[in-house]
C-alpha cells in the first residue's frame, strides 16, 4: 500500500519535528493501545475473557517490540534526513568560496522572476566581474588567486539583505539577484559593491599586497515578457560596456 505523497511527507515532517525520543515514545504508546483494543475486540467476539494475564502480554509485547523497532527505525531516518540536507547543501554551494553556486542561482531567479511578475514588483540583478584577475593569477599564483576570491565572497555577505541571493556566476564572475529592487536602488546597491570591494578587499599573501576592482552589468525587470536568459543577456551587455569603458565602473543594461 502507498500513501498520498502530501500525507506521507505530513507524517514524515511530523516524526521529524518530534525528535527520537518523542518519536520512540508515540510509537510505543500507539502500539501499545492497538494492542490493548485488538485485545479487548477479540475477547468480545469470542466471548473468551483472557483476564489480567492476557492483557499484561498485550501491554507488554507491544512496549518491548514497538520500542526497539522504532527507535532503530528513527535513529535511521534521521541520519538519512541529516545526509539528505547535507548532500542538498553541498549541491547547491560552490565549494572554494562556499557561496551559492550557478545551479542554485537559476534554480532561484525562475522562481523570483515568477513572483515579480505575480506581484508586479520590481527585480534586479547585479553581474559583476573582478578586473584584471588573471594578473593576480598570474604575478602572486592561483592559491593568491583563491584566497583573493573567498575574501571578496566574505565581503559581499555583509552586504547581501536576508531575501536578496549572492552566488558564484562561473569563474571571477559573481552575481546578485535582488527582489523588490528598482533601478535606482539597483544602481545605489551595485555602487556601494564597487566602492567596498575597491576598499575592502585586501588581501595579503606571501608578503604580497593584493587588491583588486570590479566591473558591474545591472538589470532590472523592464516589462512582463522579460525572461531569465533576457535579464541576464542584459547585465552580460552592460557588465561588456563597464570592461569596455575602461574597468571599475557599472553600467545599466
Ligand atoms: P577582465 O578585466 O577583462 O575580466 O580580465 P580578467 O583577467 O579578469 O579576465 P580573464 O577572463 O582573462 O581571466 C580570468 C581569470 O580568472 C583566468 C582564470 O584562471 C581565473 N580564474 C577563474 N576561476 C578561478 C578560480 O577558481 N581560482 C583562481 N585562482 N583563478 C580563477
Ligand atoms: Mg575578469
Ligand atoms: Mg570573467
Amino acid at each position: 500500500m502507498k500513501l498520498h505523497p502530501s500525507i506521507s511527507k505530513n507524517i514524515r515532517e511530523f516524526f521529524l519535528s518530534l525528535g527520537v525520543g518523542k518519536g520512540v515514545a508515540y510509537m510505543t504508546f500507539g502500539s501499545i493501545l492497538v494492542s490493548v483494543l485488538m485485545t479487548a475486540l477479540i475477547t468480545n467476539i469470542f466471548k473468551d475473557p483472557v483476564g489480567l494475564l492476557g492483557y499484561s502480554i498485550a501491554i507488554l509485547v507491544p512496549a518491548v517490540i514497538a520500542s526497539v523497532a522504532s527507535y532503530f527505525t528513527l535513529s535511521l531516518y534521521f541520519e538519512l534526513e541529516q545526509s539528505r540536507m547535507e548532500i542538498r547543501e553541498l549541491a547547491i554551494t560552490d565549494d572554494l568560496t562556499q557561496v551559492f553556486n550557478r545551479r542554485y542561482f537559476f534554480e532561484l531567479v525562475g522562481r523570483e522572476l515568477e513572483r515579480s511578475r505575480r506581484s508586479e514588483t520590481p527585480l534586479a540583478i547585479v553581474l559583476f566581474d573582478i578586473d584584471d584577475f588573471k594578473l593576480v593569477n598570474d604575478n602572486h599564483g592561483h592559491l593568491a588567486g583563491d584566497l583573493v576570491l573567498q575574501e571578496l565572497c566574505s565581503a559581499c555577505q555583509v552586504i547581501v539583505r536576508p531575501y536578496d541571493v549572492f552566488a558564484r556566476f562561473g569563474g571571477e564572475e559573481f552575481v546578485f539577484l535582488l527582489p523588490d529592487t528598482d533601478e535606482s536602488r539597483a544602481r545605489a546597491f551595485a555602487e556601494r559593491l564597487r566602492q567596498l570591494i575597491a576598499r575592502q578587499v585586501v588581501v595579503t599573501y606571501n608578503e604580497s599586497r593584493m587588491q583588486i576592482t570590479i566591473s558591474v552589468g545591472v538589470a532590472v525587470l523592464n516589462s512582463k515578457m522579460d525572461t531569465v536568459d533576457d535579464l541576464i543577456s542584459r547585465a552580460d551587455r552592460a557588465l561588456y560596456k563597464a570592461k569596455g569603458f575602461g574597468k571599475n565602473r557599472l553600467e545599466i543594461g
